[in-house]
């Protein structure tokens, strides 16, 4: 029997993929929420779900032992776990950020080496640009070093917020190779657990996405291959922007998700919960309320299907349209949130319900990967040009 399309599915393939999706996170995943943000442990077994349900290689080609599939199908998976739960998401969206430069920068001989473990899960990706005086300015003001010596580099330095950095078994390094060059002396390096001098530092306790390890990396003489630099010397800053045109979408689905979760449990508890004598969404402030969040997250989710849309088209503008949609779904994700828990009343506020949880996980969307008035610098720009 034919399957009934899904609204938002642009095949039936994907339709599949996405029904699948939806019964793990329903069974597997939202029981869990919660206690994965109370305890702020890594979620090993939903990454193993998710690793047996081969959603950590979508978007990697088949020849390289991924899905070969859309980076549409997997913005829309990202989005479904993060209704549920945004730390769980990260799995997902972080493997393709870690992945991203190897897929973007590597060799034929690299790529084959690299991505079938982590497309398979068997091997967790991160990616390490931020530093503690480079966050914005991640290229510009960098200081961990790489120098040449024989077959090797060595590099030396510290990167900060890093997600997955500590359970991580491949991170895509950014350093300097050439101090003289500004940006375009930056270099990208495959750093693998157990290279000498490759320390896990200090863990961040955070806000929220607290079940998504956030680390400090230090370099102490790390000696990394050569075989393993990503591109030519001085292409790290390519590379990095190339990475965020495709990385950004996946954040942007993380906030969506996020923002259609608090939307369906405010949405529910409204016509549950009575005040004056009938339900509080029938109250016109209230009702109002839920209209314009509805309306938020419908047009945030037609902007990033079309930034999806064009990561997969390869179209020219698509940093342009990357950052458009992670700056409307990251505001819709705050916004929306903060509505869900005000809907909610008193309970909103505790942490016995969602909403409360979603709002603290809403805020890093603004603040990641770019953070929103970078969206804007990146946004303007393309519009008008810069000197
Ligand atoms: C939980 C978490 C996970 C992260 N994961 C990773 C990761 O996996 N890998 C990684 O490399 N990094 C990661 N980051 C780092 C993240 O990308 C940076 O924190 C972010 O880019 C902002 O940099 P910053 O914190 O140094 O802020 P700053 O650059 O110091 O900015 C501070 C404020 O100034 C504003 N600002 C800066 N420059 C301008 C400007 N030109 N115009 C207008 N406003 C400006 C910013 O918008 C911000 O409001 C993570 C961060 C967090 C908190």
């Amino acid at each position: 029997m034919a399957m009934a399309i899904d609204q938002h599915a642009t095949s039936e393939e994907e339709a599949m993929m996405l029904a699948v999706v939806r019964d793990l996170v329903s069974e597997k995943v939202a029981p869990r929420a919660a206690e994965i943000d109370e305890s702020g442990e890594f979620p090993w077994d939903l990454k193993e779900l998710f690793a047996q349900n081969d959603l950590l290689g979508i978007p990697i080609p088949e020849e390289y032992g991924g899905l070969g599939g859309s980076f549409v199908t997997y913005v829309k998976v990202v989005e479904e776990i993060a209704k549920a739960c945004a730390s769980s998401s990260l799995i997902v969206a972080v493997q393709e950020l870690g992945m991203l430069p190897i897929l973007i920068g590597g060799n034929d001989e690299q790529k084959k080496r690299l991505l079938p473990t982590i497309a398979s899960g068997k091997k967790i990706a991160a990616y390490a640009l931020t530093e503690v005086s480079s966050g914005s300015d991640a290229l510009g003001s960098m200081r961990t070093r790489a120098e040449k010596q024989g077959e090797n580099y060595v590099l030396n330095g510290q990167k900060i917020w890093i997600t997955n950095g500590s359970v991580a078994d491949v991170v895509c390094v950014f350093a300097v190779t050439d101090p003289s060059a500004g940006s375009r002396g930056v270099s990208a390096f495959v750093v693998e657990k157990g290279m000498p001098g490759f320390i896990v530092g200090k863990k961040e306790k955070k806000m929220g996405i607290r079940g998504s390890p956030t680390v400090e990396l230090v370099f102490d003489n790390c000696v990394v291959p050569a075989k393993n630099r990503l591109g030519e010397e001085g292409e790290g800053f390519k590379i990095a922007m190339k990475v965020l045109d495709k990385s950004r979408p996946g954040i942007a689905a993380q906030a969506l998700g996020i923002a259609a979760g608090a939307l369906e449990y405010a949405t529910n508890y409204a016509k549950e919960r009575e005040a004056f004598g009938k339900p509080i969404g029938q109250h016109q402030g209230v009702g109002f309320m839920l209209a314009d969040m509805k309306t938020e997250v419908e047009a945030a989710r037609l902007l990033l299907y079309e930034a999806a849309r064009k990561c997969d088209t390869g179209a020219p503008d698509v940093s342009l349209w990357a950052s458009m949609a992670k700056l409307k779904c990251g505001d819709v994700a705050m916004s929306v949130t903060t509505d869900a828990v005000q809907v909610l009343g008193g309970f909103g506020y505790s942490a016995e319900y969602p909403v409360e949880r979603m709002m603290r996980d809403a805020k890093i969307t603004q603040i990641y990967e770019g953070t929103q008035q970078i969206q804007r610098l990146v946004i303007a720009r393309a519009m008008v040009g810069k000197r």
